[in-house]
């Protein structure tokens, strides 16, 4: 397995790659990884000639008052996760290397990052399509692998990818979870005992969204009551927001029909955590 700390070193490596005819899958992490990381590797292995993996906490990404400092590192373990999953290359760029002096370019988008995440991190989304996009560039690959955790993510990177014609295979996998229900992510660090166990709102009330919806239930307002319900009945859990929206638009809906997402944002403690339903059928 190749670590790569610059641009031109995987440039390099990719071009060698292409000569040989090998396919590229491409699996972006903000490392810390754990078994959902692991599943997107995983995939990416049984589907390509080459896996590769960056590892990058995006600081274009994070609002000013955000996590960025304290967010997780252990490159050592995430090296050795990496290793055990068969990945061919590790790209752990330091931010000088990705936004050099003077950086002011950006990749942004309408509609789907008006609601959800977008509505309380504004410029998230930016950072996120702006450091896909270069990553999209510097690794060349045949597919690109990302988690159903992050959906409205997801839903962007699609629309960007068609959008702006890059020429990779988009690949949605499921949400990975505890045993008990919590959706597992890097922040998941962050709890303590108590808050660990409350954080467990986050999957009941998605439990119960997506029972009613797959149940026939159209009015969104009482979905809503519902899984709100469920929240507040935690008095460690305080809601950004529960909302279902439209699976294509991500616009917040009145009444459930076709594709939709059920997604909830929630404080436990000083930790944000999110889970949604996957893109179900109403
Ligand atoms: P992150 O390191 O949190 O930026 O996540 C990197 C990728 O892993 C994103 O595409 C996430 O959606 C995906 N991911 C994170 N947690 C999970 C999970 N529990 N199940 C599946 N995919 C996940």
């Amino acid at each position: 397995m190749i670590t790569a700390n610059t641009v031109a070193e995987v440039r390099a490596q990719v071009k060698q790659w292409k000569k040989e005819g090998k396919t590229i899958g491409l699996v972006p992490t903000m490392g810390y990884l754990h078994e959902g990381h692991a599943s997107l590797m995983k995939r990416a292995r049984e589907e390509n000639d080459i896996v590769v993996v960056s590892i990058f906490v995006n600081p274009i990404q994070f609002g000013p008052t955000e996590d960025l400092a304290s967010y997780p590192r252990d490159f050592h373990r995430d090296s050795e996760v990496c290793q055990r999953m068969g990945v061919d290359l590790i790209f752990h760029p330091d931010p000088e290397g990705m936004y050099q002096e003077n950086f002011c370019t950006y990749v942004d988008m309408d509609v789907l990052t008006e609601q959800l995440c977008g509505k309380s991190r504004p410029t998230h989304f930016r950072g996120v399509q702006t450091v896909v996009s270069k990553l999209f560039h510097i690794a060349a690959p045949d597919r690109a692998y990302f988690g159903e955790k992050d959906a409205q993510q997801l839903a962007v990177i699609r629309r960007m990818a068609r959008d702006l014609n890059f020429d990779i295979e988009i690949v949605g996998c499921p949400i990975v979870r505890e045993e008990d229900g919590l959706a597992k992510s890097s922040r998941n660090a962050y709890l303590n005992q108590e808050e660990r166990q409350a954080a467990l709102v986050l999957s009941r009330s998605i439990r119960e969204g997506k029972r009613l919806i797959e149940g026939g239930e159209t009015d969104a307002a009482a979905v809503k009551a519902s899984m709100r319900s469920i929240i507040a009945s935690e008095p460690l859990a305080r809601i950004d927001y529960v909302e279902i929206v439209d699976g294509d638009s991500l616009q917040p809906m009145d009444t459930i029909n076709g594709l939709v997402l059920g997604a909830v944002a929630v404080y436990i403690g000083k930790t944000r955590l999110i889970d949604n339903t996957g893109f179900i059928e109403g």
